[in-house]
């Protein structure tokens, strides 16, 4: 292949996705936009028709607002790869230092800072402006700062060592570089999933063990019905940034522990909570956890596979806007247009992703009342403004979790 064919693949490549996902969103509008008017039926003695039509306006306007957004990000990445800017930030780093890892490195980092800078805009408009307008947003424009200054140190504590250690092992380690560096990925995002929960997670929110006794009687119980260790019960100060409610699970082995949002206890009943719980358990009976994350890393050696056989040619690189091939542009190109050519992979793991809520369901419905959960999804439905008639294709496309309407009748029929 030529590196003018290279190009000309990446552009068409870019252009049928972004319409695909510009056609999908415009779908999703309409749809909304024609059910406004009315609660859909299966939940007309749920919810208020004010309460739809502002899940309606909220999922509008952050649709709109990932359109542009997607606009938003391709001329950043054409800017950065074929009008060169990738090619400059080399340049000028070569000048900077003389080590090539030492060059590969700010290269990198150097692109990266940029391009969160250049997003920044838009994520504080998101915040401020569209999760303000719902009510939702919580945080203030000092605890934002205070949360990226701290999200950036953990970048550079936890991220700086990873990617010299990868740019080395893929100048050293000859053909095979990217099984090594694959291993190295594997013992790194195991390492972090441990630390999540104790290390990480504090960083940014208070974490208290639940103190309501009635409450944690019944979660225990719950507990050793399904046959379920945890390290403990902790309510997340959620409410400090933002309206939405949630509840999780987190780390592995020891460090496992259940996280519960300040906002979602406020408002489940102690069935609600326990049924939402025994979903979450569900994931975890059913080796939902496990799957995701065996996925991922057979996902990311076949990509680590694939960088060791593009970066041998010259049509990757000036195909892309770098005329100067080095280790560290490969990484970084690589990662940049992978998303335009892994689009396609979307709707599948959408679809994997929905078979697990389906039995997670399945799971919480065979250990507490179906009905608990309905209520408790419909709840949540309404305090996160979630729309309940998204348009069916576009859902499909990118729903982790399936629509209420069908989600809350599959329930409906245990
Ligand atoms: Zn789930």
């Amino acid at each position: 292949m030529t590196a003018t064919e290279f190009t000309y693949i990446f552009i068409a490549t870019l252009a049928l996705n972004s319409l695909a996902k510009l056609w999908l969103a415009r779908r999703h509008l309409a749809h909304i936009a024609a059910h406004r008017a009315a609660v859909p039926e299966a939940f007309c003695e749920k919810i208020q028709l004010a309460d739809h039509q502002k899940a309606a306006d909220y999922t509008s306007a952050k649709t709109r607002f990932t359109m542009f957004s997607m606009l938003f990000d391709i001329v950043l990445l054409l800017s950065f790869t074929l009008a060169g800017g990738i090619q400059f930030v080399a340049e000028v780093c070569q000048g900077w230092f003389n080590a090539p890892l030492a060059q590969g490195v700010a290269t990198i980092v150097i692109v990266l800072l940029l391009s969160s800078l250049l997003e920044a805009p838009l994520n504080l408009y998101r915040t401020f402006v569209i999760e303000a307008r719902f009510g939702f947003n919580k945080t203030t424009l000092r605890l934002y700062l205070i949360d990226a200054v701290k999200g950036l140190l953990l970048a550079a504590i936890l991220g700086l060592p990873l990617l010299s250690g990868v740019l080395w092992l893929m100048e050293r380690m000859g053909t095979y570089w990217w099984l090594y560096v694959w291993l190295v990925w594997v013992v790194f995002n195991l390492l972090i999933l441990f630390i999540y929960p104790t290390f990480i997670a504090p960083l940014f929110n208070k974490f208290t063990p639940l103190q309501d006794e009635a409450m944690e009687a019944r979660i225990e119980a719950l507990l050793s019905r399904c046959g379920f260790a945890t390290q403990g019960l902790f309510v997340m100060d959620g409410s400090k940034r933002s309206a939405h409610g949630n509840a999780y699970f987190t780390g592995f082995g020891k460090t496992k522990r259940i996280v519960f949002f300040d906002t979602l206890l406020e408002r489940l009943s102690g069935n609600e909570v326990e049924a939402v719980l025994a979903h979450e358990l569900g994931h975890f009976k059913r080796r939902h956890v496990m799957k995701r994350i065996a996925i991922t890393f057979a996902m990311s050696l076949a990509f680590l596979w694939l960088l060791g056989l593009l970066m041998q040619t010259g049509w990757f690189y000036q195909g892309l806007g770098v005329t100067t091939p080095t280790t560290a542009l490969a990484l970084l190109l690589f990662f940049m247009v992978l998303p335009t050519f892994s689009f396609l992979l979307h709707p599948l793991l959408s679809a994997y992703s929905r078979k697990h809520e389906f039995e997670a369901d399945n799971y919480a419905a065979s250990q507490t009342a179906p009905a608990d959960l309905v209520n408790a999804l419909v709840k949540m439905y309404q305090d996160n403004a979630a729309t309940l008639t998204p348009d069916p294709l576009y859902s499909s496309f990118y729903d982790s979790h399936p629509p209420a309407v069908v989600r809350i009748a599959h329930l409906q029929a245990q």
